[in-house]
């Protein structure tokens, strides 16, 4: 936590403080995970403002800030430390504050200018330490157990809804602390739908049942998804399952430092595409991972950004034919010195998601 600390007050210049609200954020950089809460971080103090609620389990925790108590709204404590510590210009997360809590701080800071610092941490949190790597490790360990367990369950007369509830039982047994996102579980022509809930729709012979879950670990989240294939399925949906999977080990076998972010999109769309279901991967490939579910950078066809060791990202080709039937492949990637490492171990061979 002190080095991360002392990386983003490397980058303060030309601030003379930063302000950090955002719950993600405020985690990232204290530790502790709490509804309410302020970071005022100068070139050499960095100061938890916590309300009444939380200041006694923050001041327990959080060792290498100083903690002081701040009532809600914090835009007066704000207001006084400026003023102490002599602050002109002072950082925000434009990305994450509302406009209601902007205008707050331009009334209560007269005189101070806020500027918009996004950027500086969303760069910072790309790239991921060993205690981070390591939490998401355990994030995935938990989803694969998880999903040893559904692979036994899942067959024709099952429900998407029994499924969700045997994978999150799971879930929670072996350790998540909560889910990454509510799950997902859709089966035959609803496999067709990327983001589906789960539904009493039972599944039958010739169906694919596509479930896409995580589990949230020491703050840190994990993303899978497999596609099973229920009793006899179609030549169609087998070479659909196929080309998916070429197009995410494609994807796999290109990701290493120095490529492109929207390279690697191009490498899984470019198996889809030759297989002609181009306009049915209606999404992007991947994105970054790690206390939220959505990170920087993504594998999309846009996003420019160079791949370099620490980025932790998902890898999740699909091929989606409307009314009919969906396919989709995610796994969770760390960038490495030479190449990638890959978090999630569950099988994904067609063979062995007959069920
Ligand atoms: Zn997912
Ligand atoms: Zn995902």
């Amino acid at each position: 936590m002190q080095q991360r600390l002392e990386r983003l007050r490397a980058a303060l210049s030309p601030m003379d403080a930063l302000l950090i609200a955002s719950p993600s954020s405020r985690f990232y950089l204290s530790g502790f995970k709490g509804t309410a809460g302020t970071l005022f971080i100068t070139r050499d103090e960095a100061i938890y403002i916590a309300d009444g609620r939380y200041i006694e389990a923050v001041s327990q925790q959080v060792r290498h800030m100083t903690v002081q108590l701040g009532g809600l709204p914090q835009t007066g404590k704000l207001a006084e430390l400026c003023a102490q510590h002599g602050v002109r210009r002072l950082g925000f997360e434009d990305r994450e504050v509302t406009v209601a809590t902007y205008h707050q701080y331009q009334q209560a800071l007269p005189g101070v200018e806020l500027l918009p610092v996004d950027d500086l941490i969303v760069r910072m949190r790309m790239y991921k330490d060993a205690r981070e790597i390591a939490l998401i490790q355990q994030a995935q360990d938990i989803s694969d157990r998880a999903f040893l367990e559904v692979l036994d369950f899942v067959r024709a007369g099952r429900s998407e809804r029994d499924c969700a509830k045997v994978l999150e039982e799971a879930l929670f047994r072996h350790g998540a602390e909560a889910l990454s996102f509510p799950t997902i579980s859709v089966g035959g022509a609803r496999s067709s739908l990327p983001h589906g809930r789960p539904s009493d729709y039972v599944l039958r012979d010739g169906d694919f049942l596509t479930m896409d879950f995580g589990a949230v670990y020491g703050g840190y989240v994990s993303d899978m998804t497999r596609t099973f294939a229920i009793g006899r399925i179609s030549d169609e949906m087998a070479h659909v399952y196929e080309t998916v999977l070429r197009a995410q080990e494609a994807a796999i076998a290109a990701a290493k430092p120095g490529a492109l972010c929207s390279d690697i999109d191009r490498v899984a769309r470019d198996v889809i595409t030759e297989a002609g279901y181009g306009e049915y991967f209606s999404h992007s490939l991947g994105h970054s991972i790690g206390i939220d579910v959505h990170e920087e950078p993504r594998f999309s066809p846009t996003c420019q950004e160079v791949l370099q060791p620490g980025v932790c990202i998902t890898v999740e080709p699909g091929i989606y034919l409307p009314g009919r039937f969906g396919v989709r492949i995610e796994d969770d990637i760390l960038i490495t010195q030479d190449g990638c490492r890959n978090f999630t171990a569950g099988p994904k061979a067609l063979c062995a998601l007959r069920r």
